[in-house]
């Protein structure tokens, strides 16, 4: 079983070229042997000949045939990762959608159950993102979220995961990470944001975001830990914006 499995992994990683000849060598083959058979007890003076007939014969109806079924099946394997894609990330920035970053930060979550807890939970909200739109058109504001996922992704490590909740609301699970990683992840996030005018070409007005940060405690619910980043984050928008509360409820200084 294990022999096969090994043989369909190798013969997947051909091209369609390569898989469509290893179809039409081994029909050949298989075609072959039996003619040899069969010939060797009835025909044996016409054998040779047969043999080669068969082979030109396989190889003419074989060849085409694999060559497109396996062109098909190409396209389904394409097809099935495009869905994939589609299933789990958010279209606009490329980071985990909502559906996705609920399900793994939750097994995260579960993960850490019994031990000091699964990590620093960022809430982020763009400020006054309305008024971009508003202002610079529904396109620019798309352009600045595209933004904001790329500068999220960019400021988290390998085994930590960042989302889009929906609308201008993004939310990143720092795995294992303590207060001090978050505050370093929050500036370090807060500056890539603030470049994000010149990079879109909006002049006149930066992009700033909010952000709650809440602390994994042992035994503690995702909703319970979205909960406590989402009163931070209150409190940061309620204490003028572009401002980080951390997870003891104060304001990181400026
Ligand atoms: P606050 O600082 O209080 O967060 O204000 P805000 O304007 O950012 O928040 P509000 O909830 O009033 O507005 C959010 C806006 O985000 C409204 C909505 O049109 C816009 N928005 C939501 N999803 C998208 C999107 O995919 N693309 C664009 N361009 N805009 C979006
Ligand atoms: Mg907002
Ligand atoms: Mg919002």
């Amino acid at each position: 079983m294990v022999g096969a499995s090994r043989i369909a992994e190798r013969f997947n990683g051909l091209s369609v070229l390569g898989q469509s000849c290893v179809i039409v060598a081994t029909a050949t083959l298989g075609a072959d042997l039996l003619t040899l058979i069969f010939y060797s007890i009835f025909f044996s003076d016409r054998l040779l000949l047969d043999l080669v007939l068969t082979s030109l014969i396989v190889v003419a109806v074989a060849g085409p045939l694999s060559y497109f079924f396996m062109g098909r099946s190409a396209r389904l394997v394409e097809l099935a990762a495009e869905l994939d894609r589609a299933n789990r990330l958010d279209d606009l920035t490329g980071l985990l959608n909502r559906r996705t970053f609920l399900l793994q930060s939750r097994q995260i979550v579960s993960d850490h159950a019994d031990g000091k807890g699964a990590g620093m939970l960022l809430f982020i909200d763009a400020d006054h993102f309305k008024a971009i739109n508003d202002r610079e058109g529904h396109a620019m504001g798309d352009a600045v979220l595209q933004e904001i996922g790329a500068a999220l992704a960019s400021s988290i490590g390998a085994g930590d995961i960042a989302g889009r909740l929906g609308g201008e609301e993004f939310v990143v699970l720092l795995v294992g990470a303590g207060e001090d990683t978050a505050t370093l992840v929050c500036e370090r996030l807060r500056r890539k944001v603030k470049a994000i005018s010149a990079i879109v070409g909006m002049s006149g007005r930066e992009v700033t975001v909010s952000i709650g940060v809440s602390k994994h405690q042992r035994g503690q619910s995702l909703d319970a830990l979205l909960l406590a980043a989402d009163r931070n984050l209150y409190l940061a928008k309620a204490n003028g914006r572009d401002r980080i509360v951390k997870a003891d409820g104060k304001l990181a200084a400026a």
